[in-house]
């Protein structure tokens, strides 16, 4: 079928989505640490990119709020980038665990590799194969270049997020030396879970969120700086990586009813890929049980289900003023 939408419609898709979905309730915020506990749970915001550069932003799209988990797609791309795809497949690979983002029992099952760098272990891994080898400050710089790469504008890294993540972490701690014990830490093994950890930690907003994954629509090439960020044949891997495993354990409910592959964190941010249409990302603290933003998950699928769009729907369509 040919599907022909004007910006209008989707902007006014985009609109309605915030109405209906911001007096959703259900979910808790994060409350392993007080940072992200404490953050306003009313806070909401959705901004979905267009591959001109056109961006459309409702509610809270400008707070900076915990990347958390949707920075392992960032650092995805950055070690596609500097490894290619077969490497990562190797070192890492690009299988669902099916579990939660940070199960122990998923690299104890496939010891031979870590499955995945969307998932804690994998993402661990994946931050010490980060180049310069050996040189923490030269892969912070490489990651964190990247992210601005991405989204468009520099993000940092929020101080008090940082310093709770790193007192907290005993768990990643034991995944990063149980992953070393199957040789799949590729550099020292505190240095790469402290990149890991300072990554999650970097302060992100829905807008930047939106133009991440627009540039990863757009194959690879930011459409609103106009930068060549990664080739055109990574991108879809990263949006592969993505599609299998960006809500851990829900991951196959997620893409049967919302039609848009997509990545979670715990800090409430969701970003979406509609390859060569848009990018879209959500923002709402409150949680589901496997670490989903409730409102955020509502908001994309209200947005694909008003547009009439799905990635497996094998239409053709059309974007135009
Ligand atoms: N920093 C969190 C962790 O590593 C991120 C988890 C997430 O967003 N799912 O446990």
């Amino acid at each position: 079928m040919e599907i022909k939408l004007t910006k209008a419609q989707i902007q006014k898709a985009v609109q309605e989505a915030y109405e209906e979905c911001k007096n959703i309730k259900g979910g808790v915020n994060a409350h392993y640490i007080p940072y992200l506990a404490n953050v306003n749970p009313d806070l909401f915001g959705i901004s979905l990119t267009l591959l001109d550069g056109t961006t459309i932003s409702v509610g809270d799209t400008e707070y900076k709020f915990g990347i958390e988990s949707v920075s392992k797609v960032l650092t995805a791309i950055l070690i596609l980038k500097q490894w290619g795809a077969e490497e990562v497949l190797k070192q890492i690979g690009a299988d669902a665990t099916g579990l939660p983002f940070n199960s122990i029992f998923a690299i104890l099952l496939e010891n031979d590799h870590p499955s995945t760098p969307l998932v804690n272990a994998g993402a661990i891994t994946a931050c010490s194969m980060v180049k310069p080898h050996g040189d923490s400050w030269g892969k912070w710089e490489n990651i964190i270049n990247n992210f601005e790469a991405l989204c468009g504008s520099r993000a940092e890294v929020i101080d008090e997020l940082y310093r709770s993540e790193s007192d907290t972490n005993f768990e990643n701690r034991s995944i990063a030396w149980l992953l070393k014990n199957y040789n799949r830490i590729y550099d020292d093994v505190p240095m790469s879970l402290d990149l890991y950890t300072r990554q999650c930690s970097v302060g992100i907003t829905a807008a930047q969120l939106g133009i991440c994954a627009a540039t990863i629509a757009n194959g690879g090439t930011n459409p609103v700086t106009r930068q060549e960020v990664f080739a055109r044949e990574l991108a879809p891997k990263i949006t592969t990586l993505i599609s299998s495993v960006g809500f851990y354990q829900n991951t196959g409910d997620w893409m049967y009813t919302s039609g848009i592959p997509a990545k979670s964190g715990v800090g409430g941010g969701v970003l979406g890929v509609m390859p060569g249409l848009f990018g879209v990302a959500a923002f709402a603290p409150p949680l589901d049980d496997a670490g989903n933003s409730v409102k955020a998950q509502a908001a994309v699928k209200t947005i694909m289900k008003k547009l009439g769009l799905g990635v497996f729907n094998g239409d053709t369509v059309t974007i135009t003023d």
